[in-house]
């Protein structure tokens, strides 16, 4: 989209992973239309062109404009590793990382997202201002004082009002959406024409936002709290309207728990009524029955990605998340029946976990496989480090050392089979991720070094030597929860603290 616009306020919305994953980030589509629907701002698109080594000199999508001629950079922050992309980006501009940095010569820096939001500190290393929680009531706010006040006037403007940090703030309330029918939705999507991306080219609409399980260590339901659905009307008309702009016939559903909706079924039947096919991501297990696994094979769905995280009734207390082996083997079993895959996703380094209990879950793991058709990778389990998030009570929880992680990724290795295969996430992932997610102003530092470097992963650990951080103190003490004196959510710090306290309780055998 070129948008002719004399006088507007010029955004650069930044996505800082490479095109394929801004296209499949329906917040980061919704935030682009947004901007680009009022009619004072001008916004265009700025992506990475990879996720390590040296960025080219970053070009708008749309008009290959230079970075630092805009007016305002906005930036989204999903994952933690995000941050180092951005770093890099903004190199390539001429545009220095560090607030400190930068001069009134350069555009104005504002970050955001969840995880910005859950922990500010390390996004006040870097951002003008921080804006936290949810973009709708947020962005529009901060282009109008922006295009009133010029950039520079929009920090004295907004700076410690209700969702906005700056330097010196005390604690401000997040910004939230009270009733999803009455904003913004995106109905025209860019994409990677041909790819099949996103979910095999669909329309992406947000379902609901926020979840009502709130598993202890779920940053996503913390944040997004608390939940709130779109209504049937609203959905229907959106999905009426997107797919015939987008020209596909498939519709992916944005929500963390799809069938907690209220007419998530009258839906998935009004898409098979009009001839369209669904995808959905990740699904709590004891949301599904027969009948709705059969109506997603008849959508279309070819794999079902559940995510018990454990398969211990006793630590599965611990995270407020229980999934009993027998639920995963009946669901698997309705999926197989419908030659559906079955994704499972499991945690490992729960509190209270022990060798013991991950034996149990490879042979848990080798019974399924027993029952599982005689279909390659009929069960794919990806496993993962937990990784201790702001704002959730496993904010406090120490990372699983690497040697435990790879020894119980080890024993589950074991259960693989051409039926069953393994998949773990890197624990370098992991611990970079939490040092990210827990850090403060060091960690900011760190991270523009280190994009300085190339921003690899292995790079982490020889600039956080260089600068004398020791990065073990944010993965395996308990770094002091900074953020929660600059971000105030609904769930307060002595309650955190209470529910992780019965967490390593209820799971002492
Ligand atoms: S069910 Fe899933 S999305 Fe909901 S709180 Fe638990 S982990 Fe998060």
């Amino acid at each position: 989209m070129v948008k002719r616009c004399r006088g507007c306020l010029r955004v650069a919305l930044v996505y800082p992973a490479p095109y394929g994953a801004a296209v499949a980030s329906l917040a980061y589509q919704n935030m682009y239309y947004l901007l680009n629907s009022l009619d004072y701002v001008y916004a265009e698109r700025f992506v990475a062109s990879s996720t390590a080594g040296a960025e080219p000199v970053p070009r708008s999508l749309e008009t290959g404009s230079l970075l630092r001629d805009f007016d305002l950079i906005v930036a989204s922050i999903s994952y933690e590793l995000d941050y180092v992309t951005l770093a890099r980006i903004l190199h390539a501009a001429g545009i220095p990382f560090l607030r400190e940095e930068r001069n009134k010569e350069h555009p104005l820096v504002v970050l955001g997202g969840p995880v910005p939001s859950m922990n500010p500190v390390v996004a006040l290393g870097a951002g003008d201002l921080v804006a936290v929680g949810e973009a709708e009531p947020l962005l529009p706010l901060l282009v109008e004082k922006a295009y009133e006040h010029g950039a520079r006037g929009v920090v004295e403007e907004l700076a410690c009002r209700p969702g906005f940090l700056a330097p010196g703030c005390g604690a401000v309330d997040k910004a939230l959406v009270h009733d999803l029918d009455n904003v913004f939705h995106s109905v025209a999507q860019f994409r990677v024409p041909g790819s099949g991306e996103p979910w095999g080219e669909a329309y992406m609409v947000e379902a609901s936002r926020g979840c009502p399980h709130m598993c202890r260590f779920c940053m996503e339901a913390h944040f997004l709290l608390p939940t709130r659905h779109r209504s049937y009307e609203k959905l229907r008309g959106l999905i009426e309207r997107g797919v015939e702009a987008n020209g596909v016939s498939r519709v992916a559903f944005y929500a963390l728990s799809f069938f907690d909706h209220p007419a998530a079924d009258r839906l998935l039947e009004y898409l098979e009524g009009e001839g369209l096919e669904a995808s959905i991501g990740s699904l709590r297990a004891d949301m599904l029955s027969e009948d709705r696994v059969e109506l997603l094979a008849r959508l279309g769905q070819r794999v079902l990605t559940v995510a018990p995280e454990t398969l211990s009734p006793r630590l599965c207390r611990g995270i407020g998340k229980c999934m009993s082996r027998g639920l995963v083997e009946e669901v698997a079993g309705w999926a197989w029946a419908r030659r559906m895959h079955v994704k499972l996703y499991l945690m490992l380094g729960l509190p209270g976990e022990t060798d013991r209990d991950v034996e149990g879950y490879a042979d848990a793991l080798r019974e399924l496989s027993k029952k599982a058709p005689p279909m390659r990778e009929a069960i794919r389990v990806t496993l993962n480090p937990l990784v201790p998030k702001p704002h959730t009570p496993m904010q406090f929880h120490r990372l699983i050392d690497r040697a435990s992680y790879e020894r119980r990724v080890r024993i589950l290795r074991r259960a693989q089979s051409k039926v069953l295969s393994i998949e773990p996430l890197s624990y370098r992932y992991a611990y970079a991720q939490t040092v990210v997610a827990r850090g403060d102003e060091k960690i900011a530092r760190i991270i523009d070094e280190w994009a300085r470097r190339g921003g690899r992963l292995g790079q982490l650990w020889s600039t956080a030597r260089s600068l004398g951080v020791n990065l073990d103190h944010y993965t395996y003490e308990a770094p002091e929860p900074k953020w929660h004196r600059l971000v105030r959510l609904s769930i307060p710090p002595s309650t955190l603290i209470e529910a992780y306290k019965y967490s390593v309780k209820t799971v002492e055998e």
